[in-house]
């Protein structure tokens, strides 16, 4: 970003005067002290263990131009402009908007329950085929993280890609005020977060809201393979644009059309009456309507079929997303980033049909957040896991005897074996003599499942 101080302060309504220093152009907002440049805007965010208000001094002695906090500060250098603003996290959604504008980019808007990390990444694999383009930085989806995505957006680029997070009711409207999408995608909808969502009808209503923040002349797609997405969706924007992946009417279609090699899988897409066959580093059924999304997107703000094609060839994926890898006998699925009931239900899916008779190895970790129907969400797990034929079922964290339940229901007769630690796991694969076949390693973050991917690549 470049902005001046009095365009910050007019942005931002915050009061305070520039300083001695003139009126410096700022070219980078920082929450962090130790990632201050010298020049950037400090922000001071009051968090749950520390308070940016506490780190400004050392910010500005590492070159920071000026502070934006909540309250005055005491111990910085004579002259330091200070700029005075109720809410900092306010504040700093207000600056990106300021800067979007400045910028004139274009915004798609990524947010579904399972895969924004990658739709984010694919499109903007698209569209850095258009034109130069931003993206979040990792998984900076929030109500901080977004913004600062948006200000780390050079003044060259004209093409945003933007995935929004969201974990309870009430905080999609204020992020989607900020990004104003000029295209707002979402492509799945899943219990995730029902501690504060309640249901899957709560999170399509939740997420839906992005819709209302379009800007004019702005497009929403949806998923019509949800249909309390489609609904929540059709009740927000009457004319919002259909995407499935199960055939049907929808003018945005796709098809997983088969693993090409370790690694990369084609995909038909249908993009309102273009056609085209595609090869992407994803491979699984499950990853049409992320691969969907993002082509429609992109399509939407200008790319041609060459440009989608050889963007999504090019695509990067962000690490810990269903990554297959051949080890010996072994093919291992790194999945390990996050679970929620709609990734694990397809990651096992998948798993189990990428294993075509060889065997399937589950090794699996609590979904968190689930709230009331966490049991019930283990339960149904155990049974999805007997359904797909594995051979055995590893597992860590709580909620263990429900799944043990649900494989039981099923009939399951394989090995099931709660492991607490990477070690017993190893130990119990060794003891059984299990050797060679397809291992999935999926969980919730907290449960921290590529230490039990570590832990076996080590010992086999
Ligand atoms: P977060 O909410 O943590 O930001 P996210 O929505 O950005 O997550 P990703 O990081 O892209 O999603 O992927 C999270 C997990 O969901 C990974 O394990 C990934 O393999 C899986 N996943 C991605 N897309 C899909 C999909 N369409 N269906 C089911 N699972 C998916
Ligand atoms: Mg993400």
């Amino acid at each position: 970003m470049r902005l001046t101080l009095s365009e910050i302060l007019a942005a931002t309504g915050a009061v305070g005067d520039v300083g001695e220093r003139g009126n410096p152009d700022i070219e980078a907002v920082r929450i962090d002290s130790r990632a201050v440049s010298p020049g950037s805007l400090f922000v001071c965010i009051p968090g749950e263990r520390l308070d940016g208000h506490n780190f400004a001094v050392e910010a500005v002695s590492k070159g920071a131009a000026a502070v934006l906090a909540d309250r005055p500060l005491a111990g910085l250098p004579e002259g330091t402009p200070v700029l005075l603003v109720r809410d900092t996290v306010a504040a700093l959604g207000k600056l990106a908007k300021a800067w979007r504008e400045r910028a004139q980019a274009r915004l798609v808007a990524v947010s579904g329950s399972a895969g924004k990390t990658t739709v984010k990444e694919l499109t903007a694999a698209i569209l850095a085929k258009v034109g130069p383009t931003a993206k979040n930085f990792k998984n900076f989806n929030n109500k901080i993280g977004l913004p600062l995505s948006m200000l780390e957006a050079g003044e060259t680029d004209r093409l945003w890609v933007m995935e929004l997070g969201i974990s309870a009711p009430g905080e999609m409207a204020p992020l989607a005020a900020i990004a104003e999408p000029d295209v707002a995608v979402i492509h799945n909808v899943g219990p995730a977060h029902l501690e504060a969502l309640i249901d899957v009808a709560g999170v399509a209503a939740e997420k839906s809201r992005l819709f209302a923040a379009l800007r004019p002349g702005g497009v929403a797609l949806a998923s019509m393979d949800y249909p309390e997405l489609w609904a929540a969706a059709k009740a927000v924007r009457p004319d919002v644009r259909g995407m499935s992946v199960k055939g049907g009417s929808a003018p945005y279609r796709a098809k997983y059309l088969g693993a090409l090699s370790e690694g990369r899988g084609r995909f038909f897409l249908r993009l309102d009456g273009l056609e085209l066959e595609v090869v992407t580093p994803l491979t699984g059924g499950h990853f049409a309507e992320n691969i969907l999304a993002a082509a429609a997107s992109a399509r939407l703000l200008g790319a041609t079929e060459e440009q989608i094609a050889t963007g999504l060839e090019s695509a990067v994926m962000p690490e810990q997303r269903f990554f297959c890898r051949r080890h010996g006998c072994y093919t291992l699925i790194d999945d390990t980033y996050n679970a929620n009931p709609l990734s694990m239900r397809r990651a096992i899916a998948t798993a189990a049909e990428a294993a075509q008779g060889k065997p399937l190895v589950l090794v699996l970790g609590e979904m968190r957040e689930m709230g009331a129907q966490a049991e019930d969400e283990h339960h149904k797990l155990g049974e999805e896991a007997a359904a797909s034929g594995a051979k055995a079922v590893f597992y860590h964290g709580g909620h263990a005897q429900a799944v043990g339940e649900g494989l039981a229901r099923k009939g399951y007769a394989g090995l099931f074996a709660v492991v607490d630690t990477p070690e017993m796991f190893t130990q119990t694969v060794a003891s059984a003599g299990l050797r060679g076949g397809v291992y999935l390693f999926k969980g919730s973050r907290s449960m921290r499942m590529e230490e039990y991917l570590a832990a076996l690549t080590h010992s086999i």
